[in-house]
């Protein structure tokens, strides 16, 4: 059991003096869960300790970029090299060449990359970059994708076919979302009505190379080959955004699992998360005429003054390099123990629920049957996954605190670990029971 959490939460209220809701990112808050949000002063391999001194084995892994683990040696020794000889210059430099060169080796589409460094900005700038190449501005995205704080791209709003979608947040103007046209994940006939109404005006269609924001929602059997499909005949580009699925998934990401090569393959890709090892970096890339389009060379503009941090480089490339196929195979067999006693637990305990994957990416839906699209994920007991979360915490265990976000595990989560979470199951699963 966990002890007192009482510094977390004196750090808490502190923390909502000085920032919004005490946190710099909303999910961080627990509103979904309920309790105190755990500061956490270290973390090693598996092991989250917070500022209690209370351990925690994470399946958050800073929501996919810790795949070896937190403070591996190797990217820690990457790191410290790079920091002794300066950490940002503003010029060119060797580590940013070098990771987009990985970047390109991996990802057989992609000819150029550009640093950036967030996923938002990866994404916010391929759409700018669509819309300069096709001259068109409408964007298609699907309900339950997250690409980031966009403006264009937070609308989520509405079902239904090629409905024109009204800004999921305060401060965001019709005018920039009305450009953009929300559809139902995984509906190929919605994506054909869309584009016989716009079909000349749209630039892109973006989505999730499999969606882990609703949830893990993976495509059904077709789908991204239809958007391929339907997005050639009219002239539009595909962006595969492939933040939270980009060498996570396999050392090719996604597409390196259900990827089609040649001319089948997305224009544009955005990556984030595990090639940056834990520091803000991200990328978008793609086919070398389209990047070409990008200034200083062509006429779209876009640039960054941390983009190609020497040091958050150095962190990304070093995490690449770790990534071998040893641990994608870890990684694969890891979060099948998991997720394969949580189940058997929930069943246990009659607890209705839908496991579903990506690769080693996961969540449990507390429902029963498949999830294609976010009203499915929205149909679910979340009072359910907050008591089970609640009970996993309160036994040491740290998982996401939504139940609309995919499980994540490191190379390093080692038997130790994966047992004090298949301990903790029983307890959380009878929690989850009891309403
Ligand atoms: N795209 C996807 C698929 C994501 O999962 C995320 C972040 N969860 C983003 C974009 C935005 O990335 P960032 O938080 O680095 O801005």
């Amino acid at each position: 059991m966990s002890g007192s959490t009482s510094k977390s939460a004196e750090l808490l209220a502190h923390a909502r003096t000085v920032t919004p809701g005490g946190v710099n990112s909303p999910v961080r808050a627990f509103r979904a869960v309920g309790g105190t949000p755990r500061f956490i002063r270290e973390a090693k391999g598996p092991w989250l300790t917070d500022v209690d001194g209370n351990r925690y084995v994470d399946l958050i892994c800073s929501w996919g970029p810790m795949i070896l683990g937190h403070a591996h040696p190797d990217v820690m020794a990457a790191v410290q090299d790079a920091a002794s000889r300066g950490f940002s210059f503003g010029t060119p430099s060797e580590n940013e060449v070098a990771l987009a060169t990985e970047i390109v080796r991996r990802v057989e589409p992609v000819e150029q990359v550009r640093l950036v460094s967030s996923g938002t900005e990866a994404t916010m700038s391929a759409i700018r970059l669509a819309r300069g190449a096709t001259g068109r501005s409408k964007i298609v995205k699907f309900a339950g994708c997250y690409h980031g704080h966009v403006d264009a791209l937070l609308a989520a709003a509405g079902s239904g076919v090629a409905t024109f979608a009204l800004p999921d947040t305060a401060g965001v103007p019709k005018s920039s979302a009305g450009e953009t046209i929300v559809l139902p994940y995984n509906d190929v006939s919605a994506l054909e009505a869309a584009f016989a109404e716009h079909g000349d005006e749209i630039a892109a269609v973006i989505t999730e190379a499999s969606p882990g924001n609703m949830g893990v929602v993976p495509p059904a059997p077709g789908f991204t080959k239809a958007l391929r499909d339907i997005t050639t005949k009219h002239g539009a580009l595909l962006v595969s955004d492939e933040v939270m699925t980009g060498f996570r998934c396999s050392g090719a990401g996604w597409f390196g699992h259900e990827g089609q090569q040649g001319e089948s393959a997305p224009d544009l890709f955005t990556f984030g998360k595990v090639m940056g090892g834990g520091f803000p970096a991200a990328a978008f890339g793609g086919r070398a005429d389209l990047m070409g389009m990008l200034a200083p060379d062509g006429p779209v503009y876009q640039a960054g003054t941390l983009a190609g941090n020497p040091v958050a480089t150095a962190a990304g490339l070093a995490t690449l390099q770790g990534c071998t196929d040893e641990v994608y195979a870890h990684l694969d067999s890891t979060a099948h123990a998991i997720a394969d006693a949580a189940s058997a637990e929930l069943t246990k305990a009659g607890v209705p629920h839908t496991v579903q994957w990506a690769s080693s990416m996961f969540s449990i839906f507390f429902r029963d049957g498949a999830v294609t699209n976010y009203d499915d994920a929205k149909d679910q007991d979340t009072e359910a996954f907050s008591r089970f979360f609640n009970a996993m915490l309160d036994q040491g265990v740290h998982l996401p605190p939504s139940a609309y976000e995919s499980w994540f595990v490191s190379a390093s989560h080692d038997d130790e670990a994966v047992a004090h979470v298949i301990d903790a199951l029983p307890a959380a699963a009878r929690a989850a029971a009891a309403s």
